[in-house]
């Protein structure tokens, strides 16, 4: 048995990772997602799912139904499983780097940048590392929950670059030549976009094309 906070709390957020991993790879034993809830009653965490599975007989919860229900308790308390836990967020994450790399073009950024996992920050995050070796995460950095889905770690993405060149070097980018204005990253349609506020609004180019509407400029 576990005494200090210290070491329940660990005991605790281990059993958040078992479950969490229980549903990802299809496993889960419905005694971890018990063990869990019963922890979090004690953390005083009174959702209905902790309460269904503390006071039901586990034997009488088919086994979608203690899926659906541990899902709903990692909801409950904010679970996020990190970069660790889903590996694919980084895949994720670099693929979306790759596409928004082509923009950079336009502000006279050569090479192929990386993804780099900020382990020293809290919560754990990541940023960019430019192939001259300069940081991009000025701006604060891409969290793994930015990262399910394409899009929105596209759009986060281009975000982040923009705010973190804009605090390194002062100069707006990217801008749209109809305007004269600084086009903000965002999600619109379901696509990752550049979008200036002149005239009530337009996109200047998806994420990645901006070299269509820019062109490539040289050092
Ligand atoms: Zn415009």
């Amino acid at each position: 048995m576990s005494d200090t906070m210290a070491e329940r709390e660990a005991n605790t957020e281990e059993l958040k990772q078992r479950v969490y991993l229980g549903l990802r790879e299809d496993n889960l034993d419905p005694r971890d997602v018990v063990a869990l809830a019963c922890e979090l009653l004690d953390w005083f965490h009174y959702t209905d799912a902790i309460l269904e599975v503390v006071e039901r007989n586990p034997a009488d919860v088919s086994p979608t139904e203690m899926a659906a229900l541990a899902r709903r308790i990692l909801d409950d308390v904010g679970f996020d499983p990190g970069f660790d836990l889903a590996p694919e967020r980084l895949a994720t994450l670099r693929a979306a780097l790759r596409i928004v790399a082509r923009d950079l073009a336009t502000r006279g950024i050569e090479g192929e940048p990386e993804i780099e996992v900020l382990e020293d920050w809290f919560p754990v995050g990541a940023g960019v590392r430019l192939a001259d070796g300069g940081r991009l995460n000025w701006g604060g950095c891409i969290l793994p929950g930015m990262c399910d889905d394409p899009t929105t770690a596209l759009a986060s993405l281009a975000v982040m670059i923009q705010e973190s060149l804009l605090e390194w070097t002062w100069r707006v980018w990217p801008v749209c030549p109809r305007h004269d204005l600084g086009v903000h990253g965002s999600e619109h349609d379901g696509t990752a976009v550049w979008w200036c506020a002149g005239d009530g609004g337009h996109v200047l180019a998806p994420v990645g094309e901006l070299s269509r509407v820019l062109g490539s400029r040289r050092k």
